[in-house]
């Protein structure tokens, strides 16, 4: 058999990297009846599955973040004295090419109501049809001072079909 590979560096690995390893511990086993099962035994194998779990995990936080981080755009929450006030950013167009923004309560609860509570309601907002809306085109949800119409968002609007706003 030809050269030794080393397996180095597993816990940093990228998923590239993940890939050509396990890749190649596969085609050594095709050449080497046992290879795969020595890797195993070594806890090499495991040890790339537990860094595509973490490379993994770490992409979902990510995603998480970044929804969050869109919705903090166009729902917020501001604390008065005694209550809690869930508020929307609606976008208007007074004038074409400037959008007006103004925050809209839409609930006003109880100062001690608990973040739960709280983090339903967001979310009910986040998926009502009233304040956003999927584009039909891009998948993305728009605030509907966003909307070209009900289905198509300004974006896509101006790109896919030439409507100059
Ligand atoms: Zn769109």
């Amino acid at each position: 058999m030809s050269r030794e590979l080393t397996y180095s560096n597993i816990e940093n690995a990228n998923l590239a990297l993940l890939k050509s390893y396990l890749t190649s511990i596969w085609r050594r086993e095709r050449f080497s009846d046992g290879y795969m099962a020595s890797m195993f035994e070594k806890g090499l194998v495991v040890d790339i599955l537990w860094r595509l779990k973490a490379l993994r995990d770490n992409a979902v936080t990510d995603g998480k973040k970044k929804a969050a981080k869109w919705i903090n755009q166009f729902i917020r929450i501001t604390r008065f004295n005694d209550t809690v006030e869930i508020q929307v950013c609606m976008i208007k167009w007074p004038h074409p090419h400037t959008p007006k923004s103004t925050w809209h309560t839409i609930h006003k609860l109880d100062g001690f109501t608990s973040q739960e509570v709280i983090d339903e309601l967001v979310e009910k907002i986040f998926l009502d049809k009233r304040y956003f809306k999927i584009c039909n085109e891009c998948d993305q949800r728009n605030p509907i001072g966003h909307m070209h119409s009900n289905n198509v968002c300004q974006g896509c609007a101006e790109q896919n079909h030439g409507i100059v706003h």
